[in-house]
């Protein structure tokens, strides 16, 4: 006999956590199995967002998940340095686990299954290794990132590392974007973030056409970053790293039935920052608004037709990136960016982009760096 629930989440990372969250705001009775591979959820991240990025009823849910906030955040180039005075938040996979553990185990018909991996996901039944059978109304599919781009991306890769420090690091706000350091491997900046006053996350980002993650020499770069700005480190106390498909090509795809396959693997993403959580916490709400039986109803699909539409402007933009700059001069492309207003960076990283804002990408002078020579060798017609 396979337990019946209402719904079947597989894959305990950020969206199968926003999805039970949004469900437990609403008040909503339905049950809900969450399937989990790992020991723990969420893996092993820092997911940072933008106060913009997300509707005011989802940061009243979000909030329990959220261990840092900034008033603002600094973004440095040669030639422009900018403080963004708007909202900016970490979350920890610790407190993602820690949350969705409480939410889960104080609701009543709420189930959770760790180490415990799907063997095979349909519309309405999930079958685990171990011969469990459940079976959902609605079962949503959110094992993260599938199996690859097809060659037809552009890369985020990242390596963090997470530093306690010997002296207190004054860094008063997040820096997005330090793209003052060397241009190698495509556009090139180190992202820092203040967690506690002597507590830093400092990470080596390249926007690069090569997936090829040089981690040695990642971590090296960014330990001499820190002793270059005279900061001594006590320890490393945890290291993450990232190889986020910044899609240039293919389409988004909403099945007509179960499973809804979500997150990152159903391309609820925004191809031009790699970034999921925004589009991730819109769809929670879209499945929280409805009941299991009519999810795949007018809401759902409004909702990703909208999403199609801002990500297939994103991957057009990415297809500009990665094959009209040669990769040491897409620095000035986010230069320009950052000199627009903000409230178009805003509605850029919630991937809410308007006509005037697309109108503001791509009208006037192109960057510096705009190359048809570099374009017409990479094949672009
Ligand atoms: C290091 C890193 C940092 C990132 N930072 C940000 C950020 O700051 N902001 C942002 O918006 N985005 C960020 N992203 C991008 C994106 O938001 C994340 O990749 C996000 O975790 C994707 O959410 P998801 O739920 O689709 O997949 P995941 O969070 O990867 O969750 C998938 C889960 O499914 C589980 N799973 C896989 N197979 C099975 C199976 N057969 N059975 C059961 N469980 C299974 C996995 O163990 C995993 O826990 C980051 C990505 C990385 C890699």
């Amino acid at each position: 006999m396979a337990a019946q629930f209402d719904y079947v989440l597989v894959g305990g990372g950020l969206q199968s956590a926003l999805i039970a969250l949004a469900l437990h705001a609403e008040g909503s009775s339905a049950s809900v199995a969450l399937v989990e591979k790992s020991a723990r959820l969420g893996g092993n991240h820092t997911w940072c967002f933008h106060a913009g990025d997300i509707s005011s009823a989802a940061s009243a849910w979000i909030a329990p998940l959220i261990c840092n906030r900034w008033p603002g955040y600094r973004v440095r180039f040669h030639g422009r340095e900018r403080c963004i005075e708007r909202g900016y938040a970490a979350i920890t996979s610790e407190r993602l686990d820690r949350v969705i553990h409480d939410v889960l185990s104080a609701k009543e018909g709420g189930r959770l299954f760790q180490s415990a991996a799907a063997k095979s996901i349909g519309p309405n039944r999930v079958e685990l290794e171990d011969g469990t059978s459940l079976e959902g109304k609605v079962v949503i599919d959110a094992r993260g990132p599938g199996s690859g781009s097809n060659g037809r991306a552009g890369y985020q890769k990242f390596v963090g590392l997470e530093l306690d420090l010997a002296q207190p690091h004054r860094v008063d706000l997040p820096i997005l974007m330090d793209a003052t350091v060397e241009q190698t491997d495509g556009f090139r900046f180190l992202y820092t973030l203040p967690l506690s006053p002597q507590r830093l996350l400092v990470e080596d980002t390249y926007f690069s056409n090569d997936p090829e993650l040089e981690r040695e020499a990642l971590r090296a770069g960014i330990l001499d970053h820190v002793a270059a700005n005279g900061l001594q480190v006590k320890r490393i106390v945890r290291e993450e790293e990232g190889l986020l498909p910044m899609p240039w090509a293919g389409e988004f795809q909403l099945p007509h039935t179960g499973p809804l396959v979500a997150g990152y693997r159903g391309g609820f993403f925004h191809p031009g920052t790699g970034y999921s959580l925004p589009v991730a916490a819109r769809l929670a709400e879209v499945v929280a608004s409805c009941a299991p039986e009519e999810l795949f109803g007018k809401a759902l699909w409004d909702f990703a037709r909208a999403h199609e539409r801002q990500a297939s402007f994103c991957r057009f933009l990415n297809s500009m990136l990665f094959r009209w700059y040669p990769p040491h001069e897409r620095w000035h492309v986010f230069k320009r960016f950052y000199g627009l207003s903000v409230e178009t960076i805003e509605r850029f990283y919630a991937l809410r982009l308007r006509p005037i804002d697309r109108g503001r990408l791509l009208m006037g002078r192109p960057p510096r760096g705009f190359s048809p020579r570099y374009r017409l060798a990479r094949g672009v017609q």
